[in-house]
């Protein structure tokens, strides 16, 4: 499994250190931006687990940034933690109106802020493996206990790769994988030997669905998505 990969967007030299520094020695892969909106493009091309994001920003604000995260498609589940200064506690209420997971008022211990990012990531990824008997998206039903897919009550063949793609792309209609967020959560930890290509899979899955083929979705320059009808 690749690491975790955080971003942080954090104009204040200092603190930007101290929170790389302590979230790489925790096994975190890091990448930070000093300006609002080269931390935004960073986000948008990078695709993240998780950001951590600065109110007060010089180019784009915080506040703006976690507005324009969520209404994208792409990035509207993506979990932020929001870091603020103790006056700016007005505004930490509107961030969280705004979606961000959690926040942090400012000054922060590095181990406090490691633990909301530890809860913040189990809490999105106990909720991507929320356990569901059944995916149903229109006429399409993946039957998680059984391995088993139908479209019209027709089954459709696939290989446990193509399965497991199939069942991570429905969970989260809209939300967009990159290639490599997908690879991971494929592979995961199996011993398998499985085609690294995701393209080679995809391209498999759409074939089988027949008609229903636009169901996935290709999101130029990041991956792929569910349609989210
Ligand atoms: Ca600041």
């Amino acid at each position: 499994m690749s690491k975790p990969l955080v971003v942080v967007v954090e104009d204040e030299a200092d603190i930007q250190d101290v929170i790389a520094y302590n979230l790489k020695r925790d096994g975190y892969e890091v990448l930070t931006a000093s300006r609002g909106d080269e931390g935004l493009s960073l986000i948008q091309a990078k695709m993240p687990d998780l950001v951590i994001l600065d109110l007060m920003l010089p180019g784009i604000d915080g506040l703006s940034i976690c507005q324009q995260l969520r209404a994208d498609p792409k990035t509207k589940s993506l979990p932020i933690i929001i870091l603020s200064a103790k006056e700016e506690e007005a505004d930490v209420v509107i961030g969280l109106g705004f979606g961000a997971d959690d926040y942090v008022p400012k000054p922060f211990s590095p181990r406090e802020l490691l633990a909301r990012v530890k809860a913040v990531l189990r809490r999105s990824s106990s909720q991507e493996t929320v356990k569901q008997d059944q995916i149903r998206r229109g006429e399409l039903i993946i039957d998680i206990d059984r391995h088993q897919a139908s479209l019209r009550g027709i089954g459709i063949k696939l290989t446990a790769t193509e399965f497991k793609l199939l069942t991570v792309l429905a969970s989260h209609p809209g939300r967009a994988f990159s290639r490599e967020q997908l690879l991971n959560r494929v592979v995961g930890d199996a011993v398998v030997v499985v085609d690294r290509n995701i393209d080679v899979h995809i391209r498999s899955v759409r074939k089988k669905l027949g008609d229903q083929t636009g169901l996935i979705e290709t999101v130029r320059g990041v991956g792929y998505r569910f349609a989210d009808q």
